[in-house]
């Protein structure tokens, strides 16, 4: 495939690190982690405790704080429907956003159709909520707020601290699904007052199929019942033997976004300047969907009205992009993100998202400038 890769919200390639770090613990340290009676499984053990202070290091956690799960859906999943069950509430009442990932937004229908009343913020057009309508949603049935740090689509980063200072001081267990932020902006779950965090490994190159929750030690309001129940891996909370070298990559990918986090992240964030400047400059019409400054690097999500909803996103034969969300694309439904920011069915049929990454080259912007430029000549 000679495609460049440019959707980087979606998944990112695996640092080739990364995979070095976890090719051993597929063929010679092979044992299961949770063998207590021989070395495979002291080995196996050992790198697993080693991945999970990398994870707990980059959110500021507690090791014992950080329970592997396969990814941030299971992790979302977790947090909400597990509360849901653990908490026994009569009337519960949940606070979350209209434009959260489906693996939080279906959770919640799901609770919704047990009979308990879910509360949908609506952002801005920017994409961010509004603290004052957030603060007037509350009520003394709401026992969790769900809110995301950063969105896959748009990018836009809510104010996860202000909500998170608004949560403690009302006993509200909170709950933050940062696949997206990981590595992008700082995550420090004892400043933001988070109870519950939601992160993967393949945002942030690392391995598919692995990821975290974050849980608060020192909340004892949490009560989460297990989905997954079996072996009583992970304390009781997640059960089935740890995939030792999904876990090791994702603590190495951990290790590796802090360390380089300042030079990726300019990078990164230069590339998306550049791509936004070149395009903007040959189509002044063009709208940058989401926040200007709140933002993570290197989402680009591009609305190009002229086109009058014609969509452009199979005329890039040399670039690989995203039209709205990849969960979306495969969904004749348009992006609920889209819709949810105000713009109408024309503008989210001509609207594309790129999702820069650390191994996207200054080329690659020239080569998606190129081929994007071509594509709308094409069709105006
Ligand atoms: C990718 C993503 C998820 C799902 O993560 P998986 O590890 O693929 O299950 C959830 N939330 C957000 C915001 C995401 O970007």
């Amino acid at each position: 495939m000679n495609k460049i890769y440019l959707d980087n919200n979606s998944t990112t390639q695996i640092d080739p690190n990364v995979l070095k770090h976890m090719i051993p613990y597929f063929n010679e340290k092979y044992g299961n982690p949770s063998s207590q009676s021989h070395a495979f499984g002291w080995e196996a053990n050992a790198a697993v405790e080693i991945a999970r202070e990398q994870v707990a290091q980059i959110i500021n956690a507690k090791n014992e704080e950080i329970v592997f799960t396969s990814g941030a859906t299971e992790s979302n999943n977790l947090a909400i429907y597990g509360l849901y069950q653990g908490l026994y509430s009569k009337n519960l009442e949940i606070i979350t956003t209209e434009i959260e990932h489906k693996a939080v937004l279906d959770v919640c229908k799901k609770i919704s159709k047990k009979g308990h009343k879910i509360h949908y913020l609506k952002p801005d057009k920017d994409g961010i909520i509004n603290l004052e309508e957030f603060k007037k949603t509350i009520n003394k049935n709401v026992k969790i707020v769900s809110i995301m740090h950063a969105n896959n689509e748009i990018g836009s980063i809510q104010p996860i601290k202000e909500v998170g200072k608004l949560c403690k001081n009302k006993n509200i267990i909170f709950h933050v699904d940062a696949a997206q932020s990981l590595g992008k902006i700082n995550i420090d779950v004892k400043d933001m007052n988070i109870d519950l965090l939601s992160i993967s490994s393949h945002k942030i190159y690392g391995p598919k199929g692995i990821g975290a929750l974050f849980i608060n030690s020192s909340n004892k309001k949490i009560n989460i019942e297990p989905i997954i129940v079996g072996g009583s891996q992970e304390k009781n909370f997640r059960s089935g033997t740890l995939p030792s070298p999904m876990i090791v990559g994702f603590g190495m990918a951990c290790k590796i976004a802090k360390k380089n986090f300042e030079s990726d992240q300019r990078k990164i964030r230069n590339l998306s300047n550049k791509l936004i400047q070149k395009i903007s400059q040959k189509f002044p019409g063009t709208v940058i969907n989401g926040s200007k400054s709140k933002r993570i690097p290197g989402n680009v999500n591009l609305t190009f009205p002229f086109l009058n909803g014609v969509s452009i996103i199979n005329s890039l034969p040399e670039i690989a992009v995203s039209s709205g969300s990849a969960c979306s694309s495969s969904n004749p439904n348009s992006s609920h993100v889209l819709k949810s920011i105000g713009l109408d069915k024309n503008y989210i049929n001509s609207s594309i998202r790129i999702g820069i990454g650390k191994f996207n080259s200054d080329e690659h912007i020239e080569i998606a400038i190129k081929s994007i430029t071509k594509a709308i000549e094409r069709k105006i």
